[in-house]
């Protein structure tokens, strides 16, 4: 058996026993795509539910925001419609079927690296063309691009406060009678460059996390957005850094549970740190919109109408409308926590949805 076909948690335990300690990003990394790759992991079935597929309103008012913003941007040519890990594609099939009402039918490229996702995406939408990376798309045409729960499956890395040092934290592992335990523990490296000011208080075992790989995704879509146009609308859960503490977090069957046991069989996630992501869109020159609470973004975008018209026309399902409708907007549910964003093309109108 080639290292590649052996269990995850089997294949880590061989790279830390050659190696020593991996950081918390490698491991992340290694178990997300490993769990991606090998399941569809949404819905009441699977581990997670996101907005759309919660509610057909979530997509179909984030590509109304798209097509009005193109239209109202000069109706530039050959629009590109871009989705970062399309899930299921429920969204992109909500947007779609919305674009087109306003007379927008897009070409659509989807950046998705799980084979499973991939097949569940073209069984929705054929026309498709997939990619591993954002460097493959096409290079020309404006790019009105869609990323729900994306950045926040992205590896992170944690930063761990020991006496007065700040160390990488790191993953060991354990032989146990079940088998195999991960820990985190500080690793032996010290860190002591680019910390923000508020780390030099911090109390002991306290975290600083960092996105280098949603960075780097974050600055290579915003130079493709200088470079040929257009918008794109980042949602994710999250906060607006620096700040201080641990949000890496699994989820299986709906349930948080340890993020250093079972690893690639449990939906890792991290907080989005919003400053980071948006900076990048800064570097890049373009307009930084949000972030605005997720409730807001929708309700400006016609949420409370959409959700009345739907329930005039389906009586029957009213509730389980109004039901959808406050699950994605309300306070103690998704509208807060969940944020919208949105990098623009200098050259481009300012998308609805992020100011009264
Ligand atoms: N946007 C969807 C799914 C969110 S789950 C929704 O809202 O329902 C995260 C998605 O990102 C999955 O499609 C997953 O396969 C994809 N993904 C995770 N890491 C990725 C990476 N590094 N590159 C591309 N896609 C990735």
């Amino acid at each position: 058996m080639s290292a590649d076909h052996l269990p995850l948690g089997r294949r880590l335990a061989r790279q830390i026993d050659a190696g020593g300690p991996i950081s918390v990003a490698h491991y992340m990394a290694e178990a997300n795509v490993h769990y991606y790759a090998t399941r569809d992991p949404l819905g009441v079935a699977g581990d997670f539910t996101t907005a759309p597929e919660i509610s057909q309103m979530f997509g179909e008012l984030v590509g109304l925001c798209l097509a009005d913003l193109w239209m109202r941007s000069g109706r530039r040519p050959a629009p590109l419609y871009v989705e970062l890990g399309p899930g299921r594609g429920t969204l992109a099939a909500d947007a779609l079927r919305a674009m087109e009402g306003a007379a927008l039918a897009p070409r659509v490229h989807f950046v998705e690296t799980s084979p499973a996702l991939r097949e569940r995406q073209r069984a929705l939408i054929p026309h498709v063309t997939h990619h591993g990376d954002l460097d493959s798309l096409p290079d020309e045409g404006p790019l009105l691009v869609v990323a729900n729960e994306f950045f926040d499956a992205l590896p992170i890395r944690q930063l761990v406060r020991t006496g007065d040092e700040w160390r990488e934290r790191v993953v060991i592992r354990r032989e146990s009678d079940d088998g195999l335990i991960f820990l985190p523990m500080p690793g032996y490296r010290q860190i002591s460059e680019g910390l923000p000011p508020l780390a030099a208080d911090a109390p002991a075992g306290a975290i600083l996390e960092s996105p280098p790989a949603g960075a780097t995704i974050a600055l290579t879509l915003a130079n493709r957005i200088a470079r040929q146009g257009g918008a794109a609308i980042i949602i994710d859960y999250g906060y607006e850094g620096p700040a201080i503490g641990d949000t890496l977090q699994a989820v299986r069957h709906h349930r948080f549970t340890d993020p250093f046991r079972d690893p690639g069989e449990c939906d890792l996630t991290a907080h989005v740190d919003f400053t980071v992501i948006g900076n990048m869109a800064r570097q890049a020159g373009l307009k930084l919109l949000g972030p605005v609470g997720q409730g807001d973004f929708l309700r400006r975008l016609g949420l409370d109408v959409r959700a009345a018209l739907l329930a005039q026309a389906r009586p029957d399902s009213a509730a389980a409308i109004e039901a959808a409708r406050s699950r994605l907007a309300d306070p103690d549910q998704m509208g807060t926590l969940f944020k919208a964003m949105a990098f623009v093309h200098s050259d481009w109108a300012e998308p609805a949805g992020f100011a009264d």
